[in-house]
């Protein structure tokens, strides 16, 4: 919000030729303090500057030199900062430590070192190659600020600062020889102009050289030139008191080196860049000043990656703290409701690739190696997340398809007519495309899921629930094939023994053998429901058989229970003895012979017991079933027993006597009237 460069300036990216020096200065920070402790304010500084979200997009650039060599000061003019500057009239200290703040205008942070040269002051020189190395691992560019007549005097105190900082490149930077260049701009102040300023460089540049020879290289460095690791450029400025106009011009010019990248002298090139992403720069920065105060050795490289890890992680560990959320609200309705949601698949790559965008927009812009490996590893972590749903759907798709089938079956199979065969497999096609349909949405690139196994479960399930539906109906079939059976044969069985005579078994068997037909022609057609085999289809035909003769069986031992052959006993002799072939009444008179007319209807009653008592064909036919393990055929023929016979005989004797004794008393009262 508080943005001062758009508040402070006309357009932030204009190039600034000069400022109103009344105007705020733009807000600075204490980086590194007197007692060398890092502060913790620098990403609230980067936002309030407004670079927080920069990217790439920004330069930094520090300065060195002696003390009260007036480089806040230069600071201050090029930049719009407010750099403390040292009170002329009480020429008393700035405050010890590294500051930093932003150019007005320019996506530039201005680094300023304060109590770099403890030389003058006596002090050792502890910080100054502390302060050294920390500018050095974080600027591109380097502002070397000295007297013109300090110029040649090769071991005056600026000396020993840039062996300094000479000896701490090459640590910095020994592995990676030539790839990364920090430019050195040297600004000689007070430049009086009687010497020009090339002479004033060639001069310096020779010193530069001679330093550099003197300066101890690492092993395998032994040969490398000061130009491997630094380009240069000088400039000269007026003396500021007694030249203030000119100084402020020359100062203007300046400035367009650090904002106008069409200057041929434009001082942040591309090469220079540290590459480090502005969200990281406080977490480097810190890092960095932590190494070195800790004396542990210090090269870019690893800390570049050490940066690398840390941002990535965090920039990895948001994202993910975002996609959790976004996850959050599928996994009731998948995990503990079962629910199939529709297009989650898609739902899900879209969030997923949403956390690896947000992921990639900043992580990307760090060490390749390390931003893949992060990457890497945050598409595994994600993925596990989603492998909970994914696997939930399946199982839920696994269920649904389960359901779809058996419902399917169910309205198909109370239809008045179906064919079996054709309902399961219109039932199956239907659930397993709905299976795989809902499946292979769900697999999401970049993972190694598979539904195969789920799949080959929901095959297993489907042949079960059909070979369920199948007995189920074949049960049904028998059901009503048996009913049918009884229902076409008892009423032939029953007439045949209510009108017993010779041939009487005939019929029986004659009707068996139609029902029989006519079952085994429903078999036939359900045979084709059914996709039965052949053996298949023999078996239910024998069993027809023997299910029909069971049946038989039942309706002829009902037929012929003690009572209901007695029954049929008396029937046939009531209707020989008490009614004559007319079918009228006898009204018996003096001369009948009762006692033949008892005899022969009795014994022709009695006869019917041994006709009764076994089924058998007249011709002694060839009729015959096949007897199993539980249904012994012989056996079934025998209706009555021997002792059963006995049992009737005797009973039906004692039945009919008093038909004899009623008919001798009806003679005896007629004659007696
Ligand atoms: P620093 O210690 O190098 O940051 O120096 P300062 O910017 O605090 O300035 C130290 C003193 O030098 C102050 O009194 C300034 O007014 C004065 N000063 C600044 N710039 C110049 C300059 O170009 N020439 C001269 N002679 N004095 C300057
Ligand atoms: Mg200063």
């Amino acid at each position: 919000p508080s943005n001062p460069v758009s508040k402070n300036s006309t357009t932030s990216n204009a190039i600034i030729e000069s400022w109103d020096e009344d105007i705020e200065p733009i807000s600075r920070l204490q980086i590194v303090d007197e007692d060398q402790k890092f502060t913790e304010n620098l990403p609230e500084y980067m936002g309030k500057w407004g670079l927080a979200e920069a990217g790439f997009n920004y330069n930094v650039v520090a300065v060195f030199g002696s003390q009260s060599t007036g480089k806040s000061t230069l600071l201050n003019k090029l930049f719009g900062t407010g750099f403390d500057v040292m009170d002329e009239t009480q020429r008393s200290q700035t405050t010890k430590g590294i500051w930093i703040s932003r150019g007005r205008g320019m996506h530039v942070v201005v680094m300023d070192v304060e109590g770099t040269d403890g030389r003058e002051r006596g002090e050792d020189q502890d910080f100054e190659r502390k302060s050294a190395l920390f500018s050095m691992a974080t600027s591109e560019v380097i502002i070397l600020n000295l007297w013109e007549h300090q110029v040649g005097l090769y071991h005056g105190a600026n000396m020993g600062l840039l062996k300094t900082v000479f000896e701490v490149n090459l640590q910095l930077f020994q592995n990676q020889k030539g790839k990364e260049k920090t430019l050195i701009l040297i600004v000689i102040r007070d430049h009086v102009g009687a010497t020009p300023l090339e002479n004033l460089s060639k001069t310096l540049q020779a010193d530069l050289e001679k330093i550099w020879a003197g300066v101890s290289k690492p092993e395998g460095l032994e040969d490398c030139k000061i130009h491997d690791y630094f380009d240069f450029m000088y400039t000269g400025l007026p003396h500021k008191v007694l030249l203030p106009e000119k100084f402020d011009e020359e100062v203007a010019k300046l400035r367009t080196r650090f904002n106008d990248p069409k200057d041929p002298n434009y001082v942040f090139r591309p090469q220079y860049h540290k590459r480090i992403p502005a969200d990281g720069y406080h977490i480097y920065a810190s890092g960095i000043w932590d190494t070195i105060l800790t004396n542990k050795d210090l090269d870019l490289p690893t800390q570049q990656e050490l940066l690398a890890q840390y941002r990535c992680d965090e920039i990895s560990n948001a994202a993910y703290e975002v996609f959790l959320q976004q996850i959050a609200p599928f996994r009731s309705p998948i995990v503990e409701k079962g629910q199939t949601i529709p297009e989650l698949g898609e739902q899900l790559l879209s969030i997923r690739s949403e956390a690896l965008q947000t992921f990639d927009k900043n992580a990307s812009r760090y060490h390749q190696g390390v931003y893949q490996k992060k990457r890497a590893d945050m598409l595994t972590k994600l993925n596990t997340q989603l492998n909970v749903l994914y696997v939930g759907q399946l199982k839920n798709l696994h269920k649904k398809a389960i359901t779809m089938f058996e419902e399917r079956l169910k309205t198909e199979l109370k239809k008045p007519s179906y064919n079996f065969a054709e309902v399961v497999e219109a039932g199956l096609k239907e659930s397993n495309e709905y299976f795989l349909k809902g499946a292979k949405e769900i697999i999401l690139p970049d993972t190694d899921w598979s539904y195969s196994h789920e799949h080959s479960l929901l095959e297993e399930e489907f042949g079960e629930v059909s070979s369920r539906a199948r007995s189920e109906e074949f049960r049904k079939m028998s059901k009503a094939l048996s009913k049918q059976v009884e229902t076409e044969l008892s009423e032939p069985v029953s007439l045949a023994l209510n009108n017993p005579k010779p041939g009487m078994w005939q019929n029986i068997i004659d009707a068996y053998k139609k029902t029989v037909d006519s079952g085994e022609k429903v078999l036939t057609q359900k045979a084709k429901s059914f996709n039965s085999s052949k053996e298949e289809l023999d078996d239910s035909r024998a069993n027809l058989k023997q299910q029909a003769w069971v049946v038989l069986r039942k309706k002829v031992d009902e037929e012929l229970a003690d009572s209901m052959i007695l029954l049929k006993l008396r029937n046939s002799f009531e209707e020989k003895f008490r009614y004559d072939e007319h079918g009228l009444p006898r009204v018996w008179k003096p001369s009948d012979d009762i006692d033949l007319h008892f005899k022969r209807a009795r014994d022709a009653a009695l006869d019917l017991i041994p006709l009764f008592a076994k089924i058998e064909l007249e011709d002694g036919s060839t009729f015959k079933l096949e007897s199993t393990e539980d249904f012994d055929y012989q056996q079934s023929l025998i209706v009555l027993s021997e002792a059963k016979q006995i049992d009737i005989s005797n009973r039906f004797k004692r039945e009919s006597d008093p038909f004899y004794l009623e008919a001798k008393r009806s003679v005896v009262a007629t004659t007696a009237k």
